[in-house]
């Protein structure tokens, strides 16, 4: 008789470091009070890109009154055009510092380039690798390099075996601190920006150590859509999510469309609070 495979069967033995083993526990990463991959969800919120201090202000005040655990947003911004909003650089770095200081939540922002990471990882708690850069090699080696918590978006047309051979270069340098972000993939589908991959949630838990969180915003890229997929991915069995806040999503310069309102994203939080309680977690 045929007997089932099991999935980590099929994974490539090539894969050594992001892969569960019999003695490797599940990976826990700390970032300022929090640790995410644990029994606590952890939430990241905040605008796609730092406009302003009063955008900022608003926004982060607001998420943490709600119940998120860290703050978003973008002061390198890679964009599909070079005529669109780039970010406001150390500016901005600097006005999450400050949002960081009022709010005590703690930061994570884009990295874009090599030569950006010392400056990055001074103004943040941690640094994220965009879908972009996900096969920037010389960039995660030098992440990989740093000892700061790295949030590794999926590329946007990555296999789950590409995004852990990403994670494996982090990791080959020494950092172990990595959390892995299921961001949606491309697909044949129009209706939405990207197609979000929430199996990848279920795979991943099976066969990597690493801990994983959702990106609802760009998965889906529009707002109406983010509250159900957010819970979804909870339930799939994501360690937290980040989403995309904005005091006036109709007058963002970036990804306005699929930016939560800071009544949306409270309410978001109300149902997300539920779902927790359903798989035993706290949020
Ligand atoms: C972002 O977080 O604003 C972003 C650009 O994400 P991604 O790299 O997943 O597109
Ligand atoms: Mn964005």
């Amino acid at each position: 008789m045929n007997e089932k495979k099991s999935l980590r069967t099929k994974v490539s033995p090539e894969l050594q470091l992001s892969i569960k083993h019999q003695n490797r526990d599940s990976t826990r990463v700390r970032v300022g009070g929090f640790e995410i991959g644990g029994n606590h969800l952890v939430v990241i919120a905040g605008p796609c890109s730092v406009e302003s201090r009063e955008q900022l202000l608003e926004t982060a005040r607001s998420v943490k009154e709600s119940g998120a655990s860290m703050l978003r947003g973008g002061a390198f911004k890679p964009r599909t055009l070079p005529y669109s909003f780039q970010g406001h650089g150390v500016e901005a770095l600097k006005l999450l510092q400050e949002a960081k200081a009022e709010t005590g939540l703690p930061i994570v922002t884009e990295v874009m380039s090599v030569e950006d990471v010392g400056l990055v990882e001074r103004y943040s708690d941690m640094l994220q690798i965009g879908a972009r850069n996900m096969q920037n090699y010389p960039l995660l080696k030098r992440v990989g390099k740093t000892s700061s918590p790295i949030l590794l978006k999926r590329g946007l047309s990555a296999t789950i075996e590409e995004f852990l051979g990403a994670a494996e270069y982090i990791l080959k340098e020494g950092n172990w601190r990595v959390v892995l972000c299921e961001r949606g993939i491309r697909t044949f589908e129009p209706l939405t920006r990207f197609t979000l991959d929430l199996s990848a949630v279920a795979v991943l838990k099976q066969i990597s150590h690493l801990p994983i969180i959702v990106d609802p915003s760009h998965g889906t890229g529009w707002s109406s859509l983010v509250p159900q997929m957010a819970k979804a991915a909870l339930a799939a069995g994501s360690d937290g999510i980040i989403v995309e806040v904005h005091p006036h999503p109709e007058k963002a310069l970036s990804d306005g469309q699929q930016s939560l309102s800071i009544d949306e994203f409270r309410l978001m939080m109300q149902g997300l609070r539920e779902i927790a309680k359903a798989v035993g977690r706290t949020i």
